[in-house]
């Protein structure tokens, strides 16, 4: 037996079957490395006369009747059996199923939810293990009984089984596995070998016993995916690139002429650090995280005209149609007639910028994709659509990626291979990453920061509306949004859903929270069409207001924004179609309506849409949670801060690891089970110093295949996971 032995080889056909098809688990090492949700103790094993209706617990009692009947509602049998502890009974409930062994006299462990019934305490359908006197009854008489992530044919009790006898199977498990982690590396971090984790982790004695195999476990989740990341890194530094230099009497310093502010250190930091590397021949792959409103697009603007400078295309890749549409208008408008080569009015020395996006009629994107494949079009702007096949660039130097947390990897990719050569990478986000999620998610990039705001920015106000507790709150809320518009500004109004179809979903339910038990039964959440025209009709009635969603046409949406930009528009109902970019300086007011159906990020970036001019924002968010429940606090802590850094990890605690890296990474499989974002960056910038370290001598992993095999293991899940979604 090896660690890639199949496990149908080792255990029964159905119970490899179930493993495989259910869980996943498909060779010794997967099953090795599932590791115990949580772990039952014995001593703390509950006792009948304790429990409460909704507790999750494992109790150990004995079969005291069993009678089984036929259904009367349905087709089937019902099986009732009553169990005993000494102190007290419960009644068990199975559907359908006969339990052989299950007769008064026997013992087991009964795990599952306490329900009730005609007011007794009963169990249905607990995961059961029946005692049987033979061998494997040391595995209940352990102190600490492991609980595994388990499936429907699949058992905790059987993963339990089988978990053992690869242990024990294996005769010595040091020499099924041998352990990856060079001597050294465990010295230094003190960690214990992976046999002894590996047995631990299954196997406990103690809570410690836990404790230290996790640590260890986790230090080979953290070390294999750096290992990865900084081999990936280390790859791109050797791709052939091209440089692009800075050239004086261009389109970079048009732009600098036209400008009509002057950039902050921050800005003009970031910049330098960008020339430079846009002028070496190995392609940039950076990232740069700026608050909301730092700025980053006249950043981006001025490395792709640079790019542009020194004769080669530059892409900006735009989440929605609306910011696409956003970016080509400010940069046409920036670039005046040195942005229109080729027209009447424009300057034969300059470019042209060409928008591409999936709303294009078929001539126009002819027309378009002509430009950006002949090299007329210097800056292209798009959507999803500048990925498609057909879409061919002349010479593509620098690929911009605005708001990434919007984008995977993989569009990334495929951006990138559109250049003949790899071309150098920019991307952006407003979201701040905690640190953790730099190293991994991001891990492959270079990171730069802009920290500060342009000078003169008001700031926004923020306070929570909660609309049970103080009805009267609401009505101020618009009286202050009418008294904004009297003084000449602007204000959006956000609702999570378009409204009108029954049962439409939330316009975009990215990172919002989960539903919290028992508010399953809420009404629906708010819609953009009935709180429009409840506002026309109402509380803001006189004003000009119009609403904007995603089942608009983009030449709607389109032409909304740009009255709204003009001015020409007060209020504007909307969905998070304004959550990322949408950048109208005077525009001072927002409020959220149903801001708990709001994840936390997405309130911070929809308040950066206000105050981004010189005039102070206010910023409402309206819900009718109770101020002392979790959502409540939640709110009151978006509120009372507008440290994005601080937010993005309060985000994070609500969320869990495997969304974050799942979502960023969309879908790949990242090899990590244990380890936390938000608790282990310790350990992380250790495994990150340590993978840095091992790639940077002359042989690498080659003198560490253990190593070498773990990477290369998470790269084949990570493959076989795309080809299951090929
Ligand atoms: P974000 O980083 O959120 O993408 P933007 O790039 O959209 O921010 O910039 C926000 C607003 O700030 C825009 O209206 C932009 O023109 C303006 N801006 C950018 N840099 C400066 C600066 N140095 N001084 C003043 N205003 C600026
Ligand atoms: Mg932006």
């Amino acid at each position: 037996m090896t660690l890639e032995t199949p496990l149908a080889k080792v255990l029964g056909p159905k119970t490899a079957t179930g493993m495989a098809d259910q869980l996943g688990l498909h060779t010794v090492r997967h099953l090795l490395r599932h590791y115990p949700r949580r772990y039952a103790r014995r001593g703390e094993m509950a006792r009948l006369d304790d429990l409460q209706p909704g507790d999750r617990v494992t109790v150990l009692a004995q079969v005291k009747t069993v009678s089984t009947r036929p259904m009367r509602q349905r087709r089937g049998t019902l099986t009732e059996v009553t169990v005993g502890d000494g102190a007290s009974t419960m009644k068990l409930v199975f559907f359908s199923h006969r339990h052989a062994r299950l007769a008064p006299g026997v013992w087991g462990m009964f795990a599952g939810t306490v329900g009730t019934y005609q007011g007794k305490l009963q169990f249905t359908h607990p995961d059961m293990h029946l005692l049987s006197g033979d061998d494997d009854d040391d595995d209940w008489a352990r102190e600490l009984v492991p609980i595994y992530p388990a499936s429907k044919d699949v058992s905790s009790w059987v993963i339990q089984k089988s978990v053992k006898l690869l242990l024990g199977g294996a005769g010595n498990l040091a020499d099924l596995v041998a352990d990856p982690l060079p001597e050294e590396i465990r010295t230094r971090h003190a960690l214990l070998s992976l046999p002894a984790a590996l047995l631990d982790i299954h196997r406990p004695t103690t809570a410690q016993d836990v404790e230290r195999a996790e640590r260890r476990l986790k230090w080979d989740e953290a070390l294999t995916l750096q290992l990865t990341l900084a081999a990936r890194r280390r790859a791109a530094a050797l791709e052939p690139g091209t440089a692009r230099p800075r050239k004086a009497g261009g389109l970079l310093d048009a732009v600098d002429a036209a400008l009509p502010f002057a950039l902050t250190d921050g800005q003009r930091a970031v910049g330098e650090e960008l020339a430079a590397e846009l002028d070496r021949d190995q392609p940039m792959h950076r990232l740069l995280q700026g608050e909301v409103g730092s700025g980053k697009t006249v950043v981006a603007l001025r490395a792709m005209a640079q790019v542009v400078d020194a004769g080669g295309q530059a892409a900006l890749l735009a989440p929605t149609e609306v910011l696409a549409a956003q970016h080509a208008r400010g940069i046409r408008a920036l670039l005046g007639p040195l942005g229109r080569a080729g027209e009447l009015d424009g300057d034969p020395a300059g470019t042209r910028v060409t928008l591409l996006t999936g709303s294009l009629k078929a001539a126009a994107r002819r027309e378009a994709r002509a430009e950006v494949a002949e090299g007329r079009a210097g800056i292209v702007v798009g959507t999803h659509a500048l990925l498609q096949e057909g879409v061919d660039f002349a010479d593509l130097g620098l690929v911009v990626v605005d708001e990434q947390h919007r984008f995977g990897v993989e569009q990334r990719d495929a951006l990138r291979a559109k250049g003949s050569r790899p071309p150098h990478v920019l991307v952006m986000t407003a979201t701040p990453i905690p640190r953790t999620v730099a190293m991994t998610v991001y891990g492959d990039l270079e990171v730069s920061t802009l920290r500060q705001l342009p000078s003169g920015r008001g700031g926004v106000a923020s306070s929570v509306v909660p609309v049970v507790e103080k009805p009267g709150w609401l009505d101020r809320a618009w009286e202050r949004l009418r008294e904004e518009v009297a003084a000449g500004r602007q204000a959006y109004v956000v609702c999570p859903r378009i409204g009108d179809l029954p049962g439409d979903e939330p316009e975009d339910a990215d990172g919002a929270p989960p539903e919290e038990e028992g508010r399953s039964d809420r009404r629906p959440p708010l819609a953009v069409l009935d709180v429009a025209e409840a506002l026309r009709a109402g509380p803001l009635a006189g004003l000009r207001l119009e609403v904007l969603h995603g089942r608009m046409t983009p030449e709607e949406k389109d032409g909304v924004m740009r009255a709204f930009a003009d001015g020409a528009t007060d209020v504007l109902v909307a969905t998070t179609v304004v959550e990322v970019g949408v950048d109208v300086p005077n525009a001072t007011v927002m409020v959220v309506m149903d801001a708990d159906r709001f994840g936390v990020s997405q309130l911070h970036q929809l308040r950066g849409r206000v105050a981004r001019g010189k005039h102070a924002g206010l910023c409402l968010l309206v819900s009718d949670a109770p101020t002392s429940s979790p959502t409540g606090q939640r709110l009151a802590a978006v509120a009372a801060t507008s440290d994005g850094f601080e937010l993005a990890r309060l985000d994070l605690e609500t969320r869990r690891e495997g969304d974050v890296l799942g979502a960023a990474q969309s879908g790949r499989r990242s090899g990590i089970k244990l380890l936390s974002l938000l608790e282990d960056e310790e350990l992380i910038a250790e495994a990150r110093a340590e993978a840095t370290a091992l790639l940077a001598t002359e042989r690498g992993l080659a003198d560490h295949p253990g190593l070498a095999a773990e990477v290369a293991a998470l790269a084949s899940d990570e493959r076989a996971e795309w080809l299951e979604k090929a």
